[in-house]
C-alpha cells in the first residue's frame, strides 16, 4: 500500500515525516538535514537550488533566492500584509493580471504556489530515496489562520509537485497529533505556534482518542522574521550612527545582516550576548568599514518586547472562544523553532499560569503530526478522531452592504449548512452572491474570497423568489459554495471553490513543466552515473586493449579501437546533449567483453602469455601510442 507522507512546509523551514513500522520518523534530506530551508534559489546557468545549498549563496545572489514565500501565498500585491513584506524580501515582486502576487526571477514571473512546489518536490525525492519507493501522497499542514485562498493555494503547490495532497491540516492540530498520540487521558491543550513567519494558537480537548479544536486565532504576519529584522534595523542604526552609511541601500549587506542577525538571535537562546561581526561591510573613500559588536539578550529582549506581546491577545481570545479560563488548561506545547526565545517562553508561562511542556522538537512536531494523520487515514493508526474547525467566520454579502454569516468561526468542520435568501427589486433576473470571510459587520471590511452570479431567475415580486444557498466545507477547510432558485422549481445551480490566483489552465502548465523539469533531472542524473561507469570501463578496457589487443582478430581489433575512440571522443567534447551515453556504452562493453574472451582463450591454449610477446606487440599497434598519450594523464589523477 503506498505510503502518506506528512509535510510542514514552512516559512523558514520544511521537515517532512512518515509512518514506518507503526511509528512516525522525521525523514532526512540528502544532506543530512532533518529540517530543509525553505529557500530556492535561481542562477544565471538556470539551475535551480533547494534547501541548505540555495540559503548558502543566497548572500551573492539574494536577487535571484527566494525565501519566505509562505508570507505571499494566495495573497495579493497591494495587500497590506504583502506590502509590509516587500521591504523586506530582496527579490523582486510584481503581479499578475489578477493582482495576485508574483515573483520576478532573472525575467520570469513564478507564482508562490510555483516556488513552494519546488520547496516540496525536494522534499518528495528526499523521502523517495529514503523509503526507495514511489510517493504520491501527502498530507500538507498550514497555519491554522490561513483562509481558504490560501489553503487552496497551499494545495496547488502540492499538485504541481507531483503530490495528491490527501488532506490539509492545521500545524497546531498536527501538533496536538504529535503529542496525544498514545495519550488516553482527557486534556485540554493549548498549542502556541511561533514559526518563521506566521503565529497560532489553537485550544483543544484530547478526549480518549477524539482531538476536538475548541478555538483557533493567530496572526499570519508575525513570526522569526520579525526578530530578525529587529536585529537587522539595530545593526543598521549602529552602524549608521557611526559610519554616516545607511546599509540598506546595499543589498549584498543587507543579506549579510540578516544571516548575522538570525545567527545572533539563536544564539541568545542559550547565551546571554552575541558577538556580531560583519568585517568589510562597507566602505567610504576612507577605507573600509566593519561592524563588530556585542548584543545582550537584554538589549534583544527589549527590542522584541512589542512582538512578543503580539501574541498575548489571540491567546486570550482563543480561550475566551473555547469558553476557558487559563487554569482549565492542562498542557501547553511549544511549536516552531521562535519558541526557543527565552522571553517567549516566559510570556507563554505567563499568560497561561504554567510552564510550557518541552517533551517534544518544536521544529519536527508539527511533520510527525501530519504523518499521524496519514496513518490515521491509511487505516495504520486507529482509535484518532480528528474534529479541526474553520479560523474566520463565513458568510455573504446582503443587502446594503452588509456581511450577513453563514458559519461561524470555531465550527467544527467537514461541515453544510444551507439558507433561503429572496430579491430586493420587483422581477429581479439576477442574484449576486458574494462570499466572504472575516468578523466585520460590513462586507467591505472583510475578506473577499468567490462571487456568483444567479441568472435567469422567473419574474417575480420583490421577495416571492426562493434561493437555497449552500455552503460546504470539506475536511481540508476549503469551501464550495452553491446557489439554486427554488421559485420556479426549475433546478439551477453554480458552485464555487475559491481558487489560489492560478487558472486550471496555468496550473496545468505548471504542472506539466514541473514535470519536465523533473525528467530532465532524472535524465542529467541517469547520464551522470552513465558518464562515470563509463570512464571506469573506459579506462580498464584500454589497459585490457593495450596489453592484450593483439589477441583479437583484425576485425574485432578494429572494433574495439573504435569503441575505445568513440568513448574517448565522449569525454573530450563532453557535450552532454547530444552524446547517446547507451549506445557508446553498449559497443565498450562487448570490446571488454571480445578481450576478456580472447585472453581466457589464450590462457586455455597457450597456458598464458609471455612478457616480450605483449609488449612487441604493444609498440607494433599504431593506436596504442594514442591510448597511451591520451590515458597518461588520467592514470596519473588517479
Ligand atoms: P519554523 O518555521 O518553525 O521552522 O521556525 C523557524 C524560526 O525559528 C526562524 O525564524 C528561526 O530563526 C527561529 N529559530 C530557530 N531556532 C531558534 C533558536 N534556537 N532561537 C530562536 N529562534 C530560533
Amino acid at each position: 500500500m503506498p505510503k502518506i507522507i506528512g509535510i510542514d512546509l514552512g516559512t523558514t523551514n520544511s521537515c517532512v515525516a512518515v509512518i514506518e513500522g507503526g511509528t512516525a520518523q522525521v525523514i532526512p534530506n540528502r544532506e543530512g538535514g532533518r529540517t530543509t530551508p525553505s529557500v530556492v534559489g535561481f542562477t544565471d546557468k538556470s539551475e535551480r537550488l533547494v534547501g541548505q545549498i540555495a540559503k548558502r549563496q543566497a548572500v551573492t545572489n539574494s536577487q535571484n533566492t527566494v525565501y519566505a514565500v509562505k508570507r505571499l501565498i494566495g495573497r495579493k500585491l497591494n495587500s497590506p500584509e504583502v506590502q509590509q513584506a516587500k521591504t523586506l524580501l530582496p527579490y523582486e515582486l510584481t503581479a499578475s493580471e489578477n493582482n495576485d502576487v508574483r515573483i520576478h526571477i532573472l525575467g520570469r514571473d513564478y507564482s508562490p504556489p510555483e516556488i513552494s512546489a519546488i520547496i516540496l518536490q525536494k522534499l518528495k525525492s528526499s523521502a523517495e530515496e529514503f523509503l526507495g519507493e514511489e510517493i504520491s501522497d501527502a498530507i500538507i499542514t498550514v497555519p491554522a489562520y490561513f483562509d481558504d485562498i490560501q489553503r487552496q493555494a497551499t494545495k496547488d503547490a502540492g499538485k504541481i509537485a507531483g503530490l495528491n495532497v490527501s488532506r490539509i491540516i492545521n500545524e497546531p492540530t498536527a501538533a496536538a497529533l504529535a503529542y496525544g498520540l498514545g495519550k488516553r487521558e482527557n486534556e485540554k491543550i493549548a498549542i502556541y505556534d511561533l514559526g518563521g513567519g506566521t503565529f497560532d494558537i489553537s485550544i483543544l480537548e484530547l478526549n480518549d482518542g477524539v482531538f476536538e479544536v475548541l478555538a483557533t486565532c493567530g496572526d499570519s504576519f508575525l513570526g522569526g522574521e520579525d526578530f530578525d529584522q529587529k536585529i537587522i534595523d539595530w545593526i543598521v542604526a549602529e552602524f549608521q550612527r557611526e559610519n554616516g552609511i545607511d546599509l540598506r541601500n546595499d543589498r549584498l549587506a543587507l543579506q549579510r545582516l540578516k544571516e548575522a542577525a538570525e545567527r545572533s538571535k539563536c544564539e541568545l537562546s542559550t547565551s546571554l550576548e552575541a558577538h556580531i561581526n560583519l568585517p568589510f561591510i562597507s566602505a567610504d573613500r576612507t577605507g573600509p568599514k566593519h561592524f563588530n559588536k556585542t548584543l545582550p539578550r537584554s538589549k534583544f529582549e527589549q527590542m522584541v518586547t512589542d512582538l512578543v506581546e503580539r501574541t498575548v491577545e489571540p491567546c486570550q481570545k482563543a480561550l475566551w472562544d473555547a469558553k476557558l479560563e487559563p487554569a482549565n488548561i492542562d498542557q501547553v506545547i511549544l511549536v516552531g523553532g521562535q519558541t526557543r526565545t527565552p522571553l517567549v517562553r516566559e510570556r507563554v508561562e505567563k499568560i497561561f499560569g504554567k510552564s510550557p511542556s518541552l517533551e517534544i522538537n518544536p521544529d519536527e512536531v508539527v511533520a510527525i503530526g501530519a504523518c499521524i494523520q496519514g496513518g490515521v487515514l491509511k487505516g495504520e493508526i486507529k482509535d484518532i478522531i480528528l474534529l479541526d474547525v474553520i479560523p474566520l467566520s463565513l458568510g455573504v454579502e446582503t443587502h446594503g452592504g452588509l456581511f450577513t454569516k453563514f458559519l461561524d468561526r470555531n465550527t467544527t468542520i467537514p461541515t453544510t449548512k444551507t439558507m433561503v435568501f429572496t430579491t430586493v427589486t420587483d422581477n429581479q433576473s439576477s442574484v449576486e452572491i458574494h462570499v466572504l470571510q472575516g468578523e466585520r459587520e460590513i462586507a467591505s471590511a472583510n475578506r473577499s474570497l468567490a462571487k456568483l452570479e444567479l441568472i435567469n431567475i422567473p419574474a417575480a415580486p420583490r421577495g416571492v423568489p426562493q434561493i437555497d444557498v449552500t455552503f460546504d466545507i470539506d475536511a481540508n477547510g476549503i469551501l464550495s459554495v452553491s446557489a439554486k432558485d427554488q421559485s420556479s422549481g426549475q433546478e439551477q445551480s453554480v458552485k464555487v471553490t475559491a481558487s489560489s490566483g492560478l487558472s486550471s489552465d496555468e496550473i496545468t502548465s505548471i504542472i506539466d513543466e514541473a514535470k519536465l523539469k523533473a525528467e530532465e533531472d532524472r535524465r542529467q542524473k541517469e547520464q551522470a552515473i552513465l558518464r562515470n561507469r563509463m570512464e571506469g570501463l573506459f579506462q580498464s578496457t584500454t589497459k585490457t586493449f593495450t596489453e592484450f589487443g593483439w589477441l583479437l582478430s583484425e576485425n574485432d581489433q578494429n572494433f574495439a579501437r573504435e569503441s575505445l575512440k568513440a568513448a574517448k571522443k565522449v569525454f573530450e567534447e563532453n557535450n552532454e546533449e547530444q552524446i547517446n551515453y547507451r549506445v557508446v556504452m553498449q559497443d565498450l562493453e562487448q570490446a571488454a567483453a571480445l578481450l576478456t574472451q580472447a585472453m581466457f582463450s589464450s590462457q586455455a591454449s597457450a597456458g598464458g602469455m609471455n612478457e616480450s610477446q605483449a609488449g612487441k606487440r604493444e609498440s607494433d599497434d599504431p593506436l596504442l601510442s594514442w591510448l597511451n598519450s591520451s590515458t597518461s594523464s588520467d592514470r596519473g589523477k588517479k
